[in-house]
């Protein structure tokens, strides 16, 4: 197995004093703020938020020392049951989450609340080898040695429904206009600006936001960061959402399907690989090569690298049961094995930009990925996924540039697409099959993926797609 020290991370004792006295520099800015209390969150491997805050006193203690949690969060499934796998399971044991200082911010969209990501550790020290964010800024580190970067950037769509005021939980759209219709937008015009305003205030770069196309659908996009801080601010964003979206009576599903009959929702992740140039800085590799569309030789290889690996990324991006009923074909979910430029229906759509602005803009988005998936395990896939497309020097079949499932499965066969899994099942087994994806994340995290995914396979086992839905929509 590979080694998994790149990026790894110890802290000692002059680590610790120095993050306490970052964190009290901090914590007095955010009395400034009227910050009483700072959420610590970290992603679980089912893809849900979880949290612990400390009052804004506590906060030099916890940069310090950590804030206690169990470990058993790692199997938790997406109603809080409980299973348990060769590495983590059962009621003993501690870890210490320790907010990342650089990245906390308080909250505009819930006033006197700051937020800061948390790195998960051992009572020693150590990093915890289950925990994704880890999994990531390791990934990123191993793509570092070799010379390169990516930058990245999750595609947010929701749908919003009216407020829970009977106490049911069925999703009733808070707007009617059609889709990508600006009725939308004087229907929930409030709503959108106090979303926009709270998230220019704690720092996140917006670029638009637009209706969809399902009832009560919306999306945003943001600007491309370095990994960690993409899935970062994914979090962010969902989370300012679903404050906004709570103070306006409203509720906002980021479930893959909110309804058994609609379209449903993504979370395309766009991704680029920069080559570090000694001369030029960072120069992005999926424009001015020689290869398909533009890509140089890297980029290339990177992008089929990913391609290669998708039925397996899967069980990391589209991990929920409910991640299948919106993997259909002809719904723009990308469910066929293939590239094409700006193609909606491959699941590897590549986006060029427009002439001139290619060099900074060209990218790959990754269309069959949702949002119930955890963000960093899901770049830490993509990323390991595109290195080992580089160390293969591997290259593109041809692009695909209709929507493949109008083509004859014989048609398909002679262009070499094939059908993602259909099934939350067969991505675990593809999963567990990928020795690249296995060492990427080290035995006890895939271990941990593998028995979660089975755990919530289990959990719907018989149950109906209106069953799955509801059983989903509110979790992630
Ligand atoms: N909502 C679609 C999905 O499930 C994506 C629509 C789009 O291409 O933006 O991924
Ligand atoms: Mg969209």
């Amino acid at each position: 197995m590979e080694s998994t020290s790149a990026g790894d991370r110890t802290l000692d004792r002059d680590e610790r004093g120095r993050l306490g006295a970052r964190a009290a520099e901090k914590a007095a800015e955010l009395a400034g703020h009227d910050v009483t209390a700072v959420a610590l969150t970290w992603v679980d491997v089912g893809g849900i938020t979880r949290t612990k805050t400390v009052p804004v006193e506590r906060l030099e203690h916890a940069a310090s020392w950590g804030v206690g949690m169990s470990p058993v969060f790692d199997v938790f499934l997406l109603d809080d049951s409980i299973v348990s796998g060769r590495y983590v399971g059962g009621p003993t044991g501690d870890l210490r989450l320790h907010p990342d200082l650089g990245r906390l911010v308080p909250l505009a969209a819930l006033p006197g609340w700051a937020w800061a990501p948390a790195d998960r550790f051992t009572q020693e020290g150590g990093e915890h080898p289950v925990d994704a964010r880890g999994a990531l800024r390791r990934e990123t580190a191993r793509l570092a040695e070799l010379g390169y970067s990516v930058r990245a950037a999750f595609e947010i769509e929701w749908a919003v429904s009216d407020g829970d005021s009977e106490g049911d939980d069925d999703f009733t759209p808070a707007c009617n206009g059609p889709a990508y219709g600006m009725t939308r937008i004087a229907e929930l015009s409030g709503y959108l600006r106090d979303l926009l305003r709270a998230l220019a205030a704690t720092g996140v770069s917006v670029d638009q936001l637009h209706p969809e196309y399902a009832a009560g659908q919306l999306e945003l996009s943001v600007a491309a960061e370095d990994p960690v801080g993409a899935a970062d601010t994914a979090v962010l964003v969902r989370e300012t959402i679903r404050a906004v979206s709570f103070e306006h009576g409203l509720a906002a599903s980021f479930s893959p399907k909110v309804l058994p009959d609609s379209v449903g929702n993504g979370g395309h992740v766009h991704l680029s690989l920069w080559r570090d140039d000694p001369a030029e800085g960072p120069v992005n590799t999926m424009a001015g090569g020689d290869g398909p569309c533009g890509m140089a030789a890297a980029g290339e290889a990177f992008a089929a690298g990913v391609l290669g690996h998708l039925p397996a990324l899967l069980a990391v991006g589209a991990p929920s049961v409910a991640s299948y009923l919106r993997l259909v074909p002809s719904h723009w979910a990308g469910v066929f094995a293939c590239w094409g430029r700006e193609n909606r229906e491959a699941a590897l759509r590549f986006v060029t930009g427009a002439l001139g602005e290619r060099a900074s803009a060209a990218n790959l988005e990754v269309k069959c990925f949702d949002l119930s998936a955890n963000p960093y395990l899901a770049l830490a896939g993509l990323l390991a996924a595109g290195r080992a497309g580089i160390a293969a020097e591997a290259s593109l079949p041809a692009p695909v540039d209709v929507d493949p499932a109008t083509l004859t499965a014989a048609e398909r066969g002679a262009r070499g697409v094939t059908a993602l899994p259909a099934s939350l099942e067969d991505a675990v087994t593809a999963f567990e099959d990928d020795a690249v994806l296995g060492a990427a994340f080290g035995e006890a995290l895939a271990d941990t993926i593998v028995t979660v995914r089975r755990g919530e396979i289990a959990l719907f086992e018989g149950a109906s797609p209106e069953e799955i839905t509801a059983a989903t929509r509110w979790r992630h």
